[in-house]
């Protein structure tokens, strides 16, 4: 392992995180869906869909590459899985931002790690490839909203606290060979009030130290029911990014990965964090359909106008989970074909 991020060319494109996992390991299409194999097998099982997911990017252009999510059975509850303090036989039932119902788990003590949660995966990962590798956490933001608190009484000290918890993992993650550790904070496109008065405080405290580039990604979810009805509520023009981005404009995270292909997003908000990193979403996630490289490529060039081309990084909206395996793939080789496209075009009119 160098100290340096491997090289990587103008637009290096990759992927926000989920790829949809091999229907042998587990139910395709579904959001927490149960794991086809146990014990040994599953081991093995994950560690081949991981391989399988890096061997795919390769193929499909992908220059940052990341595990797909392949070892997880969800981006948030996962990591959960691994705290004490929390008891998941104990359930209520909460609203999931503002936006729909479920049962989740309790947390009934002071939390912390029981041991490293990724970091066996990320090592298994940073073997797979010579590219530079990317891994998502859950925000602390987000993580809370998915429990319910019996213990601290106080989302802000419960954040706090898995901010402290997420600090941990990511400086092992990058021990173990991550170049860029991705914070997943859609919470911040829900809760305003918050994401001002800790949010933001509590992701830092998450990036606290680290060497790893860090990326916050903030979206308007996977392409589910709940979500697209949500969309369809918001107005012509979706401003929510207007909230967090001046904010994140100052904060020590480098790179702000946020959605636009298919969606509402004024694109001119991307001036709201002139002088960070940017992870454009070019690719639907809500849609089955595959993007045409021009299409990408239009998306990419017309954000040109807000950032710097030595600070875009071509990307998808959010995460590929729920969609059928051989879509999520054609996506990934649309969004190369389309920063191709416009890599050519910036070395054009450089000459
Ligand atoms: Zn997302």
């Amino acid at each position: 392992m160098s100290d340096e991020t491997p090289q990587v060319p103008l637009l290096p494109t990759s992927p926000v995180g989920s790829l949809p996992k091999p229907a042998w390991l587990a139910r395709p299409e579904t959001l927490w869906a149960p794991w086809e194999l146990d014990g040994r097998e599953l081991a093995e099982g994950k560690q081949d869909a991981l391989r399988s997911a890096v061997h795919e990017q390769h193929r499909r252009g992908i220059d940052i590459v990341s595990d797909g999510e392949q070892t997880r059975q969800h981006f948030v509850t996962t990591f959960i899985e691994h705290l004490d303090g929390v008891d998941f036989a104990q359930r209520e039932t909460v609203r999931i931002r503002d936006r729909y119902d479920a049962s989740v788990p309790t947390v009934v003590g002071a939390v912390s790690r029981r041991q490293p949660v990724f970091v066996e995966d990320a090592a298994f990962l940073r073997q797979q490839t010579d590219k530079p590798i990317k891994w998502a956490l859950p925000g602390p933001m987000t993580m809370i909203d998915t429990l319910y608190d019996a213990h601290y009484k106080s989302r802000e000290k419960l954040a706090w606290e898995l901010a402290t918890i997420l600090n941990e993992e990511a400086r092992e993650l990058e021990a173990a060979g991550v170049d860029i550790i991705q914070f997943d904070e859609p919470a911040f496109n829900v809760f305003f009030d918050e994401l001002k008065d800790w949010g933001i405080a509590a992701l830092e405290r998450a990036a606290e130290g680290l060497r790893a580039e860090t990326v916050v990604h903030i979206c308007y979810g996977y392409g589910i029911k709940a979500n697209t009805d949500w969309k369809s509520t918001l107005g012509s023009e979706w401003r929510q990014y207007e909230e967090s981005f001046p904010l994140l404009q100052r904060s020590t995270i480098d790179t702000i990965s946020l959605e636009s292909q298919g969606s509402r997003v004024p694109l001119e908000l991307i001036e709201l964090v002139r002088g960070k990193k940017v992870m454009l979403g070019a690719i639907d996630v809500a849609t089955e359909r595959i993007e045409t490289p021009d299409e990408v490529a239009e998306t990419l060039r017309r954000a040109l106008e807000f950032v710097d081309a030595d600070l875009l990084v071509p990307s998808t909206n959010c995460g590929m989970a729920p969609l059928p395996r051989q879509v999520a793939f054609d996506k990934l080789s649309a969004l190369s074909a389309g920063a191709a496209i416009l890599r050519n075009e910036l070395a054009f009119a450089a000459v």
